[in-house]
């Protein structure tokens, strides 16, 4: 197409499409001046057909846009169409778009930049703002204005290039931030989580600030919430403490919480430790309850400014403590009163052991400086034993207050009478009644007066009491001792009540529900010039407990005292209380005497003898063993064995001689002889193999009914 065809098709085309103003422009030199204008304007122009897209009109101007020298190159290079125009790449885009504008356009018009590709093989950019004109005589048809926007475009693509990398940064640091974020905040909630932990005991936890005075609640109690009003809102620190303390703490424990809640002594008392507390009551609903408010400094050490109260309830834990307390100062004052007794105990002890001593020793002199004077010389020797029995007296109760501390299995058949018993007992205080002028009467009012029982303990129990009658009533006073069987007995069994009753000095009700304490002596007693060790009534008690039975007292100070022992006993069958209690004849009885004192040995051969024993002596288990393990020909009856000697002691050569291959001889009856007279030592020998246990000094009676029992037995 020549540039002469061209401007007719122009011609044409500007005529169809300005047809209404035909008139104006038909002929005239209008039209070839608009198709110049055209023609020469420095942008691209093109005008094809909607249908086919084939181009009809091309200016100048377009055809160095694609770098064409002619219009020929032109159409070449893009088959004479529009597609042909638009990169292969862009075609289909920019066609929908160009239709979606028009379709939606009222004026019918249409922009859309895509790339071209110029006959140099150049990629470049246009923009073109196209026109679609519907005429009936030219058809549907797009005139259009293109021009090149490459560097526009590239510069807009350079900015939003440089936009996306700065989007890019900021996303990168936006997801940077997010990640610390979010590790924070995992780091927050794990703390929140070990505070929620060590918290789970308070029912409300606050931060507070000293020098803001301010307060910020973290958890609410109901209490709490009274100041707050359920909402998590700081509030005046000293506004809020002043309000609690009024609303809530007990009103003896409010000026103890408001000066320990004061700033000042909050800043002294976390200065000193990191945390202190506060225990006080608070009242709710009219209940006094316990809380705990504990303080802890969460700011600088140095500096006590920022910490965090937490309130607890802490009702059980304080009820635990006061009990503790409770238990604490028990164990104190009967540790001060035990000290106190077994002070008391040791300075009686002293004086009541020094009395009986002086008197021997002062007596032992007088007998010897009247050693000629027969009659002095006996009521000497009358005084000097009395006194040693004194001390003896002492020096058991001493030792049976080890029994009294422990459990002891009593032997429940000896066979026992208790008008007997009355007997003895009469007989044991009927001197120091005497000597005070104390009258003693007894009344034995029982169908069954032979019992089974551990006999020398009951008589031992009976005694401490009887003993204490005389001993704690005034000359010219009165003794009564009566034993009364209770209604209901069986063949089997019989219920006893025993009672002493004196007119002496009583005790003091105060005193009275103590005196069955050991070591435990009244005031008045003790000055009263009586000896005692405290120790009487403890065993008594300790024994008729053994006897499943109690002891029981009144009394009225300055008129007297009764005391009351219930007891229960097996009885015997008949034919048991018919046997004739065995004797023993100890004339020509072997006995084998171990023992290595000789001022012992000495008393105890002579005694013997005088009893008709044939009297051996071994001064140690070694050569008691010997002996025992020679008398195959004429084996001894008893061996008397000593605890403490030396080479062997009594135990080592018990043992040895049940041992002994010889039956006969390893059965020998040894009784043990010691002054080790616990308990203990009782069942120690015991578990040795002997047969009986006897403490020194030797009292001839009880010796002979132990040989007696061992040896008939
Ligand atoms: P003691 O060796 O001091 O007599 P006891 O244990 O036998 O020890 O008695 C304890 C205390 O009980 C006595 O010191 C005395 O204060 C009081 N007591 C016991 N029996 C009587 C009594 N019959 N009359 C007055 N006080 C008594």
């Amino acid at each position: 197409m020549n540039s002469k065809t061209n401007n007719d098709t122009i011609d044409k085309l500007l005529t169809s499409l300005f047809g209404r103003e035909k008139a104006i422009v038909e002929g005239s030199d209008a039209a070839a001046a608009l198709g110049r204008f055209i023609a020469e304007i420095p942008g691209g122009f093109l005008i094809y057909r909607a249908d086919d897209n084939r181009i009809l009109y091309v200016n100048d101007a377009l055809l160095s846009i694609y770098k064409c020298a002619t219009r020929e190159e032109f159409y070449e290079l893009t088959g004479n169409s529009f597609e042909g125009m638009v990169h292969p790449d862009d075609v289909e885009g920019v066609q929908k778009t160009i239709f979606e504008q028009i379709e939606s356009n009222h004026d019918d018009l249409d922009y859309v930049e895509y790339r071209i590709i110029r006959k140099d093989g150049a990629v470049r950019w246009v923009e073109d703002y196209g026109h679609f004109v519907h005429s009936e005589t030219a058809g549907d048809i797009f005139y259009v204005f293109i021009s090149d926007a490459t560097e526009k475009i590239n510069r807009r693509f350079e900015l939003i290039d440089s936009d996306r990398k700065k989007e890019k940064k900021l996303r990168t640091l936006i997801e940077e931030y997010d990640k610390e974020r979010k590790l924070i905040s995992q780091e927050h909630l794990q703390r929140l989580e070990v505070i929620e932990g060590l918290s789970v005991n308070y029912e409300s936890i606050c931060y507070a600030d000293l020098d803001a005075d301010l307060i910020l609640p973290y958890r609410l109690s109901s209490r709490l919430e009274k100041q707050f009003e359920k909402k998590l809102q700081v509030k005046p620190l000293r506004w809020f403490l002043r309000d609690y303390a009024e609303t809530w703490v007990h009103a003896d424990d409010r000026a103890r919480f408001t000066s320990n809640t004061s700033p000042e002594y909050i800043r002294k008392k976390l200065a000193e430790s990191k945390t202190y507390y506060l225990n006080y009551r608070c009242i709710k609903d009219g209940e006094t309850q316990f809380i705990q408010l504990r303080m802890v400094n969460v700011g600088e050490n140095a500096r006590v400014g920022k910490l965090v109260m937490g309130f607890r309830k802490v009702d059980d834990e304080i009820m635990q403590e006061m009990k503790q307390r409770q238990l604490l100062q028990d164990a104190l004052n009967a540790a001060k009163l035990a000290d106190a007794a077994k002070n008391a105990f040791l300075s009686n002890m002293s004086h009541d052991m020094r009395t009986p001593l002086n008197a021997i020793f002062g007596y032992t002199e007088l007998a010897r400086k009247n050693a000629d004077d027969r009659e002095a010389l006996l009521s000497y020797l009358d005084k000097i034993e009395r006194s040693g029995r004194q001390m003896l007296g002492l020096v058991e109760k001493v030792l049976d207050f080890s029994y009294v501390k422990s459990a002891v299995t009593l032997s429940t058949s000896d066979l026992c009478s208790i008008s007997a018993v009355v007997e003895d007992i009469l007989d044991g205080i009927k001197p120091r009644a005497e000597h005070k002028n104390i009258k003693i009467t007894t009344d034995v009012n029982i169908t069954h007066d032979k019992i089974l029982t551990d006999a020398e303990r009951f008589k031992q129990m009976f005694a401490h009491i009887a003993d204490n009658a005389v001993k704690y009533t005034g000359e010219g006073g009165r003794v009564e001792i009566t034993a009364i069987e209770k209604e209901g007995a069986t063949e089997e069994y019989a219920s006893y009540a025993f009672t002493v009753k004196d007119n002496g000095i009583g005790i003091d009700p105060d005193h009275l529900d103590r005196i069955f304490d050991p070591f435990e002596r009244e005031y008045n007693t003790t000055h009263g010039g009586e000896y005692g060790a405290g120790l009487g009534l403890p065993i008594a008690k300790r024994i008729a407990e053994s006897m499943n039975g109690n002891i029981s007292v009144e009394s009225e100070l300055g008129k007297g005292s009764t005391f009351t022992v219930t007891l229960g006993f097996a009885l015997p069958c008949e034919e048991y209380v018919k046997q004739e209690p065995p004797k023993l004849s100890s004339t020509g009885k072997k006995i084998l005497l171990v023992d290595d004192n000789e001022i012992n040995v000495d008393i105890e051969a002579e005694i013997l003898e005088d009893l008709g024993f044939d009297v051996d002596i071994a001064t140690n288990g070694k050569e008691a063993l010997d002996k025992v393990t020679a008398s195959v020909d004429a084996p001894y009856d008893v061996v008397l064995m000593d605890i403490q000697m030396p080479i062997m002691d009594g135990r080592e050569a018990a043992k040895a001689i049940r041992a002994l291959e010889n039956g006969k001889l390893a059965s020998v009856p040894i009784i043990a002889v010691s002054a080790n007279a616990f308990e203990s030592d009782k069942l120690e020998s015991m578990a040795c193999g002997m047969n009986a246990h006897l403490s020194k000094p030797i009292d001839e009676a009880v010796l002979l009914d132990a040989i007696s029992k061992v040896c008939i037995k």
